[in-house]
């Protein structure tokens, strides 16, 4: 049995530092804020690139919060991947904005840069790519384009806790970056917890003013703001998940090397990876036309596949107000479709990895 994921792994491996960073916070009567969450900040900025790390409640919070410190305001558009999971335009919308959808390249699945131009209207003013199951989407000319009609660059990386694009990691390229620490994400808390990072200390002062009750001072309230914060005991455990990372996620990249290596075949389509990234592997999806006999086969071998994600947002009942008609995204349609994810993570053996590899090639009667 092999399964897509356990969640308890991470814990089995790191349960004495996890046990004792838990009691200390318990001991410590610090519960929201203070020492423990100004520490994981710091440490996350500083692995990340970035200036300023801010904790909140959880990536979709994070990713709302950066539209709002943006000067996101209702009626204005916000450039989506049409194959993105849905809260990345939850958030859009959650500010009264215009979820406006792109369609991805076929091979990376993330954001094609040559089909934002077409896209931006008076209206616009955030591009928002998302690097999809841990691959970072093409920043350079995404800011480059940005920065040709005056728009500023929000990054969903929900899936990319430390992953690379052009020799930098993810977390300081646009202005401002969304993360989520969800517990099945590559950095997960042991609940719901996110954060942003960003450069710019204006956007960092205001999305922790937002997310404090639009407070800076007590009992002082500049705007309407919300209630999202990263809990004390939640960074405490980051912290510790923090300093294995890098470890898990070249784990990670031993399993895809496997998957890469092993499932060459017509009948299967691979993750196409850009030369100058580096891929944190949240997921490894790959496209099959027979897709739904192999989930089926893979169930029946007691090994765990996901689909990321069946129904693209556009034909989600959520968003039918926007009126988009069944086939306006083929791409993403195409993918929902066509693709499965096979397990990946840290814990996962190499013998274990070959073995799904296997079981794939002989369910799809290639071996
Ligand atoms: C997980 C995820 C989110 C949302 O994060 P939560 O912490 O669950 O709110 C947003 N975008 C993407 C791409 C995600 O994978």
């Amino acid at each position: 049995m092999i399964p897509f994921l356990n969640l308890k792994s991470p814990y089995d491996e790191l349960k004495v530092e996890i046990d004792s960073a838990i009691a200390r916070v318990l001991k410590s009567g610090w519960y929201i804020g203070g020492p423990e969450l100004q520490k994981f900040e710091d440490e996350y900025a500083s692995f990340c690139n970035a200036k300023y790390a801010v904790g909140v409640g959880n990536g979709l919070d994070a990713l709302y919060l950066a539209l709002l410190a943006l000067g996101v305001k209702p009626g204005d558009e916000v450039i989506v991947p049409s194959n993105t999971y849905i809260a990345t335009w939850l958030a859009v919308s959650k500010c009264g904005g215009i979820p406006v959808p792109v369609e991805p390249d076929v091979g990376t699945y993330n954001l094609q840069p040559d089909l934002i131009e077409a896209a931006i209207t008076k209206r616009t003013k955030v591009i928002l790519p998302v690097h999809l199951y841990g691959q970072p989407a093409d920043l350079d000319p995404i800011l480059a384009i940005a920065t040709k009609y005056g728009l500023k660059v929000l990054e969903d990386a929900a899936q990319a806790h430390g992953a690379y694009y052009k020799k930098r990691r993810i977390g300081g390229h646009g202005d401002v970056v969304a993360w989520s620490f969800y517990p099945g994400k590559n950095l997960g808390a042991l609940g719901d917890g996110g954060a942003i990072t960003t450069n710019d200390p204006d956007i960092a002062d205001r999305v922790r003013m937002l997310g404090n009750y639009g407070s800076k001072e007590k009992y002082i309230n500049k705007v309407e703001g919300t209630n999202s914060r990263l809990d004390s005991l939640q960074a405490a455990v980051l912290s510790v998940k923090l300093k294995y990372l890098d470890e898990w996620n070249l784990r990670r990249k031993a399993i895809a090397n496997i998957y890469m290596s092993t499932l060459l075949a017509d009948e299967i389509i691979l993750p196409s990876i850009l030369n100058e990234v580096q891929s944190a592997w949240h997921l490894f999806p790959i496209r099959v036309e027979k897709r739904d006999l192999l989930l089926a086969k893979l169930s029946e071998k007691s090994i765990g596949s996901l689909v990321h994600y069946p129904i693209p947002p556009h034909k989600q009942d959520a968003y039918l107000r926007l009126g988009f008609s069944e086939d306006a995204f083929p791409r993403a349609s195409a993918m929902a479709d066509r693709l499965i994810s096979l397990p990946i993570s840290p814990h996962m053996s190499n013998d274990e990895a070959a073995e799904v590899a296997y079981s794939v090639k002989e369910s799809l009667g290639l071996s």
